[in-house]
C-alpha cells in the first residue's frame, strides 16, 4: 500500500506528488488522462511575480456598472451562472473590500514571492529551461487614464511589496517589442515575472520528474475512489491502487468530488478561452491588454489569448463573444495570420470567495488531504502551496498554513 494516493496531475497535484516524495514518501499520482492536459494546459503561461494581490471583484459603481452591461471585456456573465454561484459571489464581494482584501494580500503575497524560486527548482531538475522565458510582464494601457492609474498601482506594489518594473510610453515601448503595429498610450513592464512556451509541457515535464525519481503516475477516475478499513482504494487502468492517505488536486472538479464525502465547498468558476494565431513575429513577453481584457504570449502553438472571466454554469454551452472581441483587439496590436485550427478549448479558474487556495486536512476524514482553489494563479503557486502542503504533513505549520486551512469554510 503507497503512503499518498494524489488525485489531480494539474500543477498543483503534480507538485504535490513531487513535494511529498521529495520528503521521502511512497506516492501515487492518478489522473484520468495525461498529466497537464486541462487547466494547467491552456492557461496564458505566466509566472505571476507580480500578481501579489489577488484578483478582487472591483467595487467602484462605474466598473461594476459596465459589468453589469457587457461594456466591459474582463467579465462575461450569464444569469443563470451568476444564480448558480450567488452566496459564493456575495462572499467574494464582501472579501474584495479594501480592509480584508489588504489582510488577504498580506497572505497571498508571501506565496508569490518565492513562487519563481519554487519553480526553478523543478525547472531545472526536469530539465525544462528551454520552455521557460524570463524577460517580464507588461500591461498595455490604449487610454491616459487607464495608464494614469496602472502607473498608480505599479508605483504601490513596489512600495507595499517590493514588486519591479518599468513605465514606458507607448513608443518607447515599441522598440522594446518590435512585434508591436501601433503604439499604446503606456505600458507598465513588470520585470520579475516569467512566461512559459508551454504550460501544459511543463506540466507534464514535473510529472515526468516525479516518476523518473520512483514515483507512479497511473492513469483512472477519481470518482472510483472508495474508503477503506485502513485507507483508500481507487481503480486505475494499472488495476486497483490502495493508500493509506488521498490528497484531492483536481482543480476545478474538486468540489463536485467531494460532495460524495460530504462536503459542500463554495468555489467560484471563472471560466477562460484560449486560440492561437499564426504569427511571423513573435513576443519577448506576455502582454495583458488591460482595455480589452485579454493575455497574448508567444507559445509553441503560436501567438496565444486568453480571456479573462466569464462567470457561467460549469456545463455551459462554449460562447465565443469575449473571445471574438479580444481576437479583435489582438489583430489591432499584432501582425496575426491565420488563427490555428484546433477544437475549442476552455477552462475554468478554481476561484475561492477569499481568493486564497485551500491546503490542509479535510475537516471530517483524518487521511484526507485538499489542495485546490488557486484561482488566477495556480499555475504560478503550484510548487510553492505544495512546498508547504508537504510541510504540513510532515507536522509543521504556520500562520501561512493556518490563513489556507479548510477549516475556514
Ligand atoms: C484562461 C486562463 C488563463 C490562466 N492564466 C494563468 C497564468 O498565466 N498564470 C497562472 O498562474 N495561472 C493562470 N490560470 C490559472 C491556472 O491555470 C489554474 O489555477 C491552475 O491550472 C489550476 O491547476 P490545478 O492543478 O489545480 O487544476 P488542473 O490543471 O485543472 O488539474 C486538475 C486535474 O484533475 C483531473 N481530473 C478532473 N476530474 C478527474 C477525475 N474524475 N478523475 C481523475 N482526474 C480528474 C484533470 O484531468 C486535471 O488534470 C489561468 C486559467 C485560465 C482558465
Amino acid at each position: 500500500m503507497a503512503e499518498f494516493l494524489v488525485l489531480g496531475a494539474g500543477m498543483v497535484g503534480a507538485s504535490s506528488a513531487l513535494a511529498l516524495q521529495a520528503r521521502g514518501h511512497n506516492v501515487v499520482l492518478v489522473d484520468q488522462q495525461q498529466a497537464g492536459c486541462e487547466t494547467s494546459y491552456g492557461n496564458a503561461g505566466v509566472i505571476q511575480a507580480e500578481a501579489v494581490e489577488p484578483y478582487a471583484i472591483p467595487r467602484d459603481f462605474k466598473t461594476l456598472s459596465q459589468f453589469a452591461l457587457g461594456l466591459n471585456n474582463d467579465v462575461h456573465w450569464r444569469l443563470s451562472g451568476l444564480t448558480s454561484m450567488l452566496p459564493m459571489l456575495w462572499s467574494y464581494f464582501n472579501h474584495s473590500q479594501k480592509r480584508k482584501h489588504q489582510r488577504i494580500s498580506q497572505t497571498y503575497s508571501q506565496l508569490i514571492a518565492r513562487s519563481t524560486m519554487d519553480h526553478q527548482k523543478l525547472i531545472e531538475a526536469s530539465n525544462s529551461p528551454a520552455l521557460m522565458t524570463k524577460k517580464g510582464f507588461s500591461i498595455l494601457y490604449r487610454d491616459e487614464k487607464g495608464f494614469e492609474s496602472g502607473v498608480i498601482e505599479a508605483n504601490h506594489l513596489h512600495q507595499e511589496y517590493g514588486v519591479s518594473s518599468n513605465v514606458f510610453s507607448g513608443q518607447q515601448y515599441c522598440e522594446q517589442e518590435p512585434a508591436l503595429l501601433s503604439a499604446p498610450t503606456g505600458v507598465v513592464h513588470f520585470t520579475d515575472s516569467w512566461s512559459c512556451s508551454s504550460p501544459g509541457d511543463l506540466t507534464k515535464a514535473y510529472c515526468r520528474l516525479f516518476v523518473e525519481r520512483g514515483g507512479r503516475f497511473c492513469q483512472g477516475n477519481a470518482n472510483s475512489l472508495k474508503e477503506l478499513n485502513n485507507g483508500w482504494a481507487i481503480e486505475t487502468e494499472d488495476g486497483t491502487v490502495q493508500a493509506e492517505q488521498v490528497v484531492v488536486a483536481l482543480g476545478p472538479w474538486s468540489p463536485e468530488f467531494l460532495k460524495t464525502f460530504g462536503y459542500d465547498i463554495p468555489m467560484i468558476y471563472k471560466r477562460g478561452y484560449h486560440a492561437h494565431f499564426v504569427s511571423s513575429e513573435p513576443l519577448n513577453r506576455p502582454f495583458l491588454d488591460a482595455s480589452n481584457g485579454f493575455v497574448a504570449s508567444s507559445m509553441k502553438d503560436g501567438i496565444r489569448l486568453t480571456t479573462g472571466a466569464s462567470l457561467v454554469k460549469r456545463n455551459a454551452p462554449i460562447e465565443t463573444s469575449q473571445l471574438d472581441h479580444a481576437s479583435r483587439a489582438l489583430a489591432e496590436l499584432l501582425p496575426i495570420e491565420e488563427r490555428v485550427k484546433e477544437p475549442q478549448w476552455f477552462g475554468t479558474r478554481p476561484c475561492m470567495p477569499d481568493m486564497l487556495p485551500v491546503v490542509g486536512q479535510a475537516p471530517k476524514h483524518k487521511n484526507m488531504w485538499f489542495h485546490f482553489g488557486h484561482g488566477h494563479q495556480g499555475f504560478t503557486l503550484g510548487p510553492t502551496t505544495s512546498e508547504l502542503f508537504a510541510e504540513l504533513v510532515e507536522g509543521r505549520s504556520n500562520s501561512l498554513l493556518e490563513a489556507l486551512s479548510p477549516t475556514r469554510f
